[in-house]
């Protein structure tokens, strides 16, 4: 099947496919849109099963992008990109060189940044070879790792759905945490103890739940029991598509809010989570605190009251969203996007004209 024929495919400004044969390189790079500036998103680094897995993960992440940052109302468009983690042993920093290579090759089209399986020092190799990179450790007005900030916007968009869950705060309140190990769910989990809420927790990486439990009482269950729990929020914080055919049917909560990218494996499963009662929070409306932490660096002068700021429009944002939901009887998805488009749709015809 071609790129264009791709059911992912969104009219993509760009798609670029970047292999380097000596570091093993095999990357795609998808430009969604520049309406708004340039395309801006983070860079995964996963084992893909196979190409056309990659595709479709690059394809729906980068429209995703576009949506998130114009919701976040940032001054830029929406990419993303994939590495392939090569079979066997691999030079990691030659591997991320070259990667930024193909990063430069687009000329300030698409400025990249961490994502799942990626560190700011892996950005740091990424600078070597390009300067659109961000998510730096260190230099002018760094930004850092951006998971801290997205997760303190999840926190926000949980206890804002929680609130109108009919609850008065999050004190008892039983959160399931799917990638809890991980950058986001892990400093998620933190906020959540904080304010009183009770954990259960799952990962892959069964090393970082330990803490969670001895630290903050969390209850840790296998990845497959994460859907089943008696619990009143889940909290997804992994990988994408995992409200699915499969899945839906086993929630018992009342709330899905969390930070993982594509949560709804298809848009219907938004129709199928309303019909069941569910409130839903769009992902990429409520993750977006990484992308205006990663915002404050390409301004160039960081200002971290700029993305407090803007991490509490996020909850506005949602609370416009959830509002339409309930008034019009449409699924919170179906409204967002509906949002997202309309403004990008706005940009490109200003910039057009
Ligand atoms: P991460 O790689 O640090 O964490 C992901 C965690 O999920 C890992 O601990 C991994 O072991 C776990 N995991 C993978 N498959 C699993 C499964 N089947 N069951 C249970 N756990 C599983 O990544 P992250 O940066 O924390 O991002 C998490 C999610 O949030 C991703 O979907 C990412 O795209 C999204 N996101 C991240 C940011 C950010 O700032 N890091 C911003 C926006 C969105």
């Amino acid at each position: 099947m071609s790129v264009l024929e791709h059911p992912s495919f969104d009219n993509h400004e760009k798609v670029l496919f970047a292999t380097d044969k000596e570091t093993g390189l095999r990357a795609i790079i998808g430009v969604h849109s520049t309406a708004r500036g340039p395309s801006v998103g983070g860079c995964r680094f996963w084992k893909y099963e196979n190409s056309a897995a990659a595709l479709d993960d690059v394809l729906r992440l980068s429209q995703g992008m576009s949506y998130k940052n114009v919701m976040a109302d940032l001054p830029i468009g929406g990419g993303k990109s994939v590495i392939m983690k090569p079979d066997g042993d691999f030079d990691r920093e030659a591997l991320f060189q070259a990667f930024g290579r193909a990063v430069d090759s687009l000329s300030g089209h698409y400025i990249t940044a961490e994502d799942v399986g990626v560190s700011p020092a892996d950005m740091v190799s990424v600078s070597k070879s390009t300067k659109h990179v961000t998510g730096l450790p260190e230099g002018k007005a760094a930004s850092g790792d951006p998971s801290p900030v997205t997760a303190e916007g999840v926190f926000r968009g949980i206890r804002a759905c929680v609130k109108r869950g009919g609850f008065s705060d999050l004190s008892g309140v039983r959160v399931a945490v799917q990638g809890a190990s991980g950058h986001v769910g892990n400093y998620l989990c933190g906020h959540l103890a904080k304010a009183g809420a009770q954990l259960i927790v799952t990962d892959i990486n069964l090393d970082g739940l330990k803490p969670l439990a001895e630290q903050h009482g969390a209850t840790i269950v296998d990845k497959d029991a994460i859907y089943d729990q008696d619990a009143d929020v889940f909290a997804p914080c992994a990988l994408g598509s995992i409200i699915n055919p499969d899945t839906i049917d086993r929630l018992k909560v009342k709330i899905v809010a969390g930070a993982a990218n594509n949560q709804l494996s298809t848009r219907d499963m938004g129709a199928k989570l309303q019909e069941r009662g569910i409130l839903y929070a769009p992902d990429y409306v409520i993750n977006a605190g990484g992308i205006i932490n990663v915002m404050g660096e390409i301004r160039g002068d960081f200002d971290p009251s700029w993305v407090q700021g803007k991490l509490e429009n996020l909850e506005t944002t949602l609370g416009e969203i959830l509002d339409r939901a309930e008034n019009e009887g449409r699924p919170a998805n179906v409204i967002a996007d509906e949002m997202a488009r309309a403004r990008i749709e706005e940009a490109r015809a200003a910039k057009a004209a």
